[in-house]
């Protein structure tokens, strides 16, 4: 693990008629790579031994409990074996005897089961603040085992495999995790950075199609946001990401990962303010998740969320016509829907209109909501026009050819 601690406490003593007190101020440094590799676990492959050994006290053996998504064993029969072989020279490192794997998606998050056994898993093997846990799996899989282990002890050390395109473009490369809680999406989480993230490409070689597809409107999403340059290149590259070409699909990871870390690393990386510009899309997609009951994907209602917003940024006259028309054909062209009954806006009363205070009531705060200025820029808004909502989508099914 490289975490390094700055602690400075600093005591005042000031003291006149109206006040004594005592000031606390210590700033706590992360530190985590993320790493790219093809066959993890293959014996030749070092990447997670060195990083275990590492900073190696001799005197502490490390226990490693692995957190398994059921979806990555099925499509890959072999992987616990091969985890028992990697490590089976290894002396200052003991694998607990059980493999914990759990189904992914997103019913992990919605019931208190998956997050009962990890900790029950946890309890039962001893595993203390020395040890890891290891995650593989998708985001929902990351997300649930990386809470788990944020509250047990406190906080263990985790290590993240992310096994989807949205994982390791995404969700698993940032310091978020979270379950939901009374159909809302991450209502328990924490911050909590991993103390390494290992993309491992071959992973990908057999999500289903919706899968493959999911992650990339996240790559959209921040193209959009932070660089045209980007999103150029998905534009230049959209037959062969849908031909699940494997070498484009590899940058697309990486440089999404690069800016997605490059902006946690800039800002606010605990969201202490009230904006959360790599949610951009976010505020309708989330709200679609829990009305369509959690049957369309993350990365699919991220999609969609991207089409209305985009859409409200060209009405309400800060987007060209030009622009919006260049995003939605590479979203449409990416295989993604850009209508879903669900987004109709009947009035001021529409469930989807919810999502908005929801968004809002997750940070606290003033309401913000990220809108494009054009492809590259962002803006804040800190109001939506529930009228320009529905006028959005009405415009989005008229143009759905
Ligand atoms: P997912 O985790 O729901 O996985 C989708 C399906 O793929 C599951 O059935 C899973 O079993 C299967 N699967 C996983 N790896 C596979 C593989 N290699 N081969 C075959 N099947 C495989 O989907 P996702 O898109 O990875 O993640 C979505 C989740 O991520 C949502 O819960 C979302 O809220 C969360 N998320 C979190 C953050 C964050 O900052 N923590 C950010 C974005 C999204």
């Amino acid at each position: 693990m490289v975490l390094q601690v700055e602690s400075t406490i600093n005591q005042s003593d000031t003291m006149n008629e109206n006040m004594n007190f005592l000031q606390q101020d210590f700033t706590v440094r992360f530190t985590y790579k993320v790493l790219f590799t093809t066959f993890l676990f293959k014996k030749t492959n070092n990447i997670l031994r060195s990083f275990l050994k590492q900073n190696e006290n001799t005197s502490v053996v490390k226990k490693l409990l692995f957190v398994i998504d059921e979806g990555v064993v099925m499509h890959h029969p072999n992987l616990t074996t091969q985890i028992q072989d990697y490590f089976t020279d290894e002396t200052s490192i003991v694998l607990s005897d059980e493999f914990l794997i759990i189904k992914g998606g997103e019913s992990c998050k919605n019931d208190e089961k998956g997050f009962n056994s990890i900790v029950r898993a946890v309890n039962q093997h001893g595993i203390d603040r020395h040890s890891y846990l290891v995650a593989i799996g998708g985001g929902a899989i990351l997300d649930l085992a990386g809470y788990a282990a944020a509250v047990s002890h406190r906080g263990i050390r985790h290590i993240r495999i992310p096994t989807t395109v949205l994982s390791q473009n995404d969700s698993g490369v940032g310091v978020k995790n979270g379950i939901n809680y009374a159909n809302k999406k991450n209502f328990l989480g924490t911050f909590a950075p991993p103390v390494v993230v290992l993309n491992d490409f071959n992973f990908l070689t057999t999500l289903e199609a919706v899968d493959w597809r999911s992650g990339i409107s996240e790559a959209i999403k921040v193209a959009l946001i932070k660089d045209a340059v980007f999103f150029a290149w998905l534009e230049e590259h959209a037959t062969q990401l849908v031909n699940r070409e494997m070498h484009p699909m590899q940058y697309l990871i990486r440089r999404c990962a690069e800016l997605h870390m490059q902006h946690i690393a800039s800002k606010d990386p605990f969201e202490q303010g009230s904006s959360r510009p790599l949610d951009f899309g976010h505020w309708s997609a989330h709200k679609l998740e829990q009305l369509t009951n959690f049957t369309i994907r993350h990365g699919e209602a991220v999609a969609l969320g991207l089409a209305l917003d985009s859409v409200y940024s060209f009405l309400s006259k800060r987007l060209s016509a030009p622009t919006l028309n260049r995003i939605l054909t590479l979203i449409k062209k990416l295989g993604f829907e850009i209508t879903h009954p669900l987004l109709e806006v009947q009035n001021n009363q529409s469930p989807l209109l919810n999502g908005l205070n929801e968004f809002r009531e997750h940070l606290g705060g003033q309401l913000t909501i990220t809108l494009l200025r054009d492809i590259g820029t962002g803006e804040e808004v800190h109001e939506i026009d529930p009228a320009v909502v529905k006028e959005s989508y009405q415009w989005l099914k008229q143009h759905d050819a």
